[in-house]
């Protein structure tokens, strides 16, 4: 095997023009084709990259040696399909809408866990969760681990992060480099806080800004994690409906009941989706106001936008409700939206597949720093790449605060994205789905015959190098309240 991985990476480096860090194990390689079909779809892959790419690059040769503002808008639990651009229908979505109207639409991203602080670890640092060690919820990221907000505060960047869940900051240590922290302001005792408040913070330090100083802030959501009650944008529910989630469904109910009270009943699991949808409707007005306190602040013209969730919810596909330790579609999959307000608008929609660990090196490239020590990618060049891309999703490492939910619970278990496949190991199978054109949940096993079966050992290759990597964790010191709290929210029982 050892010698197919070498092998990969030679003729990765030989490629004319490609870049040795997208040879780097995990990630990108070349695969050396024994089928001419499955040549074929690599090709064709490789091309709608090429020349998306080359759409991409062109507006970035403008040479402005101002860097701009950035923004993060992490919005919690989104999935992306709640969203207008993403096909949602029931509900608008003005922000997301106007965003991807004028910006870069995503269309195939993913996560790389299905839970919070390990995802926002990996945005922070460009690091896989089982390489920068916050595997867990309860997990704090060790201090050798580099973050690149210290790398913006380095080249003068005054940078804020402003979250609704506040454990992210104080036990988790992300609020390592950045120049305020909310969690501070409450002396690091706050774990969880309504948007709308979150929302005035963001606009108070957004306020006191003089637009000389470049700017980052990760801005973090929160409302539209469970429990999901209804908002002032929720549709109707079915036509009659008198069920149990007229006034809502709790955090509890959700993840210990949903089998009984929602499995297989299409109005309970319709009236379920009208409270996530109406959730995800507020969020997303929530973050329109941020913008336009940008714009009315001078700051927005020269500012980046990158709209994104950490994870998704399953709501009843396939019998999964929530998000957690799993590797469902409806969990995985993430909007991601980036519009540079210094140029013209111009909707584009990226159908390569992509990821959440490509987030850091986005925002490196912006600022005009190098991130080719990242394993992932700068979304807005990605003409330098000629391969599709595997990104990898791993399951929250199981620890005594999670242990609660152990039907879902294989920490070794992987998913692999490739084109429109998506390769899975749990529970000692090996699964290999097919995902439809539109990006959507309706995924399918594949039969394996000859020219599948040496995509699956490819990938299992890949994934079996990803289990050998080395890590790091770093345990967070947990008091009882802390505890209690993280159960509140659902997060252990
Ligand atoms: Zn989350």
């Amino acid at each position: 095997m050892q010698s197919d991985e070498s092998s990969a990476r030679t003729a990765c480096r030989a490629a004319s023009g490609t870049p040795a860090r997208y040879c780097r194990p995990y990630f990108e390689y070349i695969m050396i084709c024994k089928c001419d079909a499955l040549c074929k779809t690599l090709r064709n892959a490789t091309m709608a990259a090429i020349s998306l790419g080359l759409l991409l690059v062109l507006p970035g040769c403008g040479g402005e040696s101002r860097p701009p503002h950035i923004f993060v808008i992490s919005i919690d639990t989104l999935r992306a399909d709640a969203l207008v651009p993403y096909g949602e229908t029931s509900v608008e979505t003005p922000t997301a809408s106007a965003l991807a109207a004028d910006g870069i639409l995503f269309t195939r991203a993913v996560t790389p866990m299905g839970i919070t602080i390990p995802v926002h670890a990996t945005m922070l640092t460009g690091l896989m969760p089982r390489h920068h060690g916050v595997r867990a919820n309860v997990h704090r990221l060790a201090e050798d681990v580099p973050a690149i907000v210290e790398k913006l505060d380095a080249i003068g960047y005054n940078s804020a992060s402003i979250l609704s869940l506040g454990a992210m900051n104080f036990i988790a240590g992300l609020d390592r480099g950045f120049d305020f922290a909310s969690d501070r302001a409450e002396d690091g005792r706050e774990f969880k806080r309504d948007d709308a408040e979150t929302l005035d913070m963001a606009l108070d330090w957004i306020g006191e800004q003089d637009g000389d100083t470049p700017l980052f802030m990760l801005l973090h959501f929160y409302d539209v994690h469970s429990p999901h009650l209804p908002t002032d944008y929720t549709p109707p529910m079915p036509d009659g409906y008198d069920g149990p989630l007229v006034d809502g469904i709790s955090v509890e109910t959700l993840y210990n009941e949903s089998q009984d009270l929602l499995a297989g009943r299409p109005d309970e699991l319709a009236a379920l989706r009208a409270l996530f949808v109406g959730e995800a409707a507020e969020a997303d007005r929530r973050a329109g106001r941020f913008i336009e306190a940008l714009r009315d602040q001078g700051l927005l013209e020269n500012s980046v936008v990158i709209y994104l969730a950490d994870h998704g919810q399953g709501l009843g596909e396939n019998d999964y409700f929530g998000h957690g330790p799993t590797l469902e579609q409806t969990v995985l999959q993430v909007p991601i939206i980036i519009r540079d307000f210094r140029r013209p608008g111009e909707a584009r929609q990226v159908t390569e597949t992509v990821g959440l660990i490509d987030v850091a090196p986005t925002v490196l490239g912006l600022a005009g720093l190098d991130a080719d020590s990242l394993p992932g990618r700068n979304l807005l060049a990605l003409g330098e790449t000629e391969t599709p891309s595997v990104y990898i999703s791993e399951v929250e490492q199981r620890s005594s605060q999670t242990e609660f939910r152990p039907e879902h619970f294989d920490d070794e278990a992987l998913a692999a994205f490739f084109d429109n496949y998506k390769y899975v190991e749990s529970d000692g199978q090996q699964r290999l789905y097919r995902i439809d054109e539109t990006w959507g949940q309706d995924i399918q096993p594949i039969e394996l015959d000859e020219l599948h079966e040496s995509l699956r050992i490819w990938l299992a290759d890949l994934m079996q190098d990803y289990r050998e990597g080395n890590t790091s964790s770093e345990r967070a010191e947990l008091d009882d309240e802390a505890i209690e709290q993280l159960r509140s929210l659902g997060y252990i029982q």
